[in-house]
């Protein structure tokens, strides 16, 4: 049997869905065939042209993720959704022994909480109508490793990977798969001031076997397969797309 990754009459909730990786996600899966709400909490009209081009539907949801209360008006809003990915997240850098409590809530509550709560809210709909579905939740090399000067960011991403395993032990036999996307280092918005670094984007690429920074686009292959029928088998895990950093 050919695998398919068609996702032709899907419908796909990506947060985040304005710039950077989340952009690339919700047009990959446009390209695929899904059609598109996009939730955040800027405009997200350049992700719109580019999924209307491909000839799919653009729906915008504006939500401020740094609380849950919006959720329930996002459900309603989206109407049946086929695919989740959870992408919307902040980062916030600073010593550990200076880091703020505002600092740490503020990431918990967006990379964290927030994701948890939509899955639930999302895959409560889909257990109501008797059907399963797919979740993907943006992770980061710091599901895996320690990272310096981002403890709320290590702790919220390597909470959403442990999460990821958990949703997926627990709903894996409801039909629904979850999994996680890791991406490496990539050339987004939430990196600037890495790249502007000079020693740290010099570090960082020696350690890319790929020899680059990510471009958003690297992303959305791994996105299509693990929204697709092709990955009907996968579950719970962190898939790396990271130019072999983890391999190193
Ligand atoms: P980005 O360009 O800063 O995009 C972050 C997205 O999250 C934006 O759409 C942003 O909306 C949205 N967002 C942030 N806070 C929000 C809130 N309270 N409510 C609604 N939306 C909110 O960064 P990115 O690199 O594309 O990041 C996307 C995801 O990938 C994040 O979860 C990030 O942690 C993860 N990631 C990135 C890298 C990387 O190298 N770039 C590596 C590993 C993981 P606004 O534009 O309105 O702020």
């Amino acid at each position: 049997m050919t695998p398919s990754f068609d996702l032709s009459g899907r419908v796909a909730l990506v947060t985040g869905a304005n710039t950077g990786l989340g952009q690339a996600v919700a047009v990959g899966l446009a390209a695929a065939g899904a059609d598109i709400v996009a939730v955040g909490r800027s405009a997200p009209t350049e992700t719109g042209e580019a999924v209307t081009a491909l000839g799919r539907r653009f729906t915008a949801v504006t939500a401020d993720l740094g609380s849950i209360a919006p959720i329930p008006a996002i459900i309603e809003q989206a109407g049946p959704v086929d695919i989740l990915v959870n992408n919307a997240g902040i980062i916030r850098r600073n010593d550990s022994l200076d880091f703020s409590e505002d600092d740490w809530d503020a990431v918990m509550d967006t990379n964290l909480k927030s994701a948890f709560f939509l899955a639930q809210a999302v895959a409560r709909t889909w257990v109501a109508a008797n059907r399963g579905g797919k979740i993907i939740n943006i992770c980061s090399m710091l599901s895996f490793q320690g990272g310096i000067r981002v403890p709320s960011y290590t702790a919220s991403k390597s909470g959403l990977a442990g999460l990821t395993k958990l949703l997926a032990c627990e709903w894996a036999g409801k039909g629904i798969n979850v999994n996680g996307i890791a991406p490496g280092y990539f050339a987004t918005n939430n990196t600037e001031a890495l790249r502007a670094d000079e020693t740290r984007n010099r570090d960082i690429l020696a350690r890319i076997p790929a020899g680059r920074w990510g471009d958003p686009g690297d992303l959305s292959g791994a996105a299509v397969f693990l929204a697709s029928d092709a990955a009907a088998y996968v579950h719970g895990t962190i898939l790396p797309v990271d130019g072999g950093w983890l391999a190193r």
